[in-house]
Parts: structure tokens; sequence; C-alpha cells
């Protein structure tokens, strides 16, 4: 006699690996990364942004961790031209005059 329960646990089991849609928050965030950076692999990329559709908290964690990614590049790319040598004479002197005035 076969056990209807486990029919019926299989049954789940392999639903639930065929659409594994529900992460958690904190899975999310560490997902964010790759996701901005494109690195997510298809099948988690849908998951990612299934929460992000599902879970206001996140989606405002990503704006905001976008953002603060985003200042990091302006911060980077403005720390690399004030010590390369080429700054623009003019905008060196600018800067003197204004300190000494
Ligand atoms: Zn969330």
């Amino acid at each position: 006699m076969k056990s209807p329960k486990k029919t019926l646990m299989k049954r789940v089991h392999g639903a639930m690996f065929k659409l594994p849609l529900m992460i958690t928050c904190d899975e999310f965030e560490s997902f964010i990364l790759a996701y901005l950076e494109g690195q997510l692999p298809k099948r988690q990329k849908i998951v990612f942004e299934f929460h992000l559709k599902a879970c206001r908290e996140c989606r405002d964690y990503l704006n905001a961790y976008r953002a603060s990614v985003e200042l990091a590049k302006v911060a980077h790319a403005a720390q690399l031209s004030e010590l390369s040598d080429d700054a623009p004479e003019d905008l060196v002197a600018a800067i003197l005059a204004a300190r000494e005035a």
C-alpha cells in the first residue's frame, strides 16, 4: 500500500525546487553586489527581482546601496584626478588665489 503522504511531500518538494522564489531579506542583501555588477545567474536574478517587487524595504535598501556605490565611484575618480599631475593649471591657480584671499 502506498503512502499518500509521502507522495504529497515529494510533490511539494518538487514544486519548491522548481520555483524557489522566496528568499529572505538577508539572502537578498547578499545578492545585491553581484546583481549590480550583472553577475547574478539568470535564475537567481529572477528570484532577486521577485523579492525586489515583493519587498519594499529591500527596494529602498537597493536604491540606497546603488546610490552609495555611485558616490564611491565618483569619490574614487575625484581622488584619482587629484593624484594625477595634469590638473589644469588655471584651476590650481584659482584654488591658490582663493586660499590667499
Ligand atoms: Zn526584503
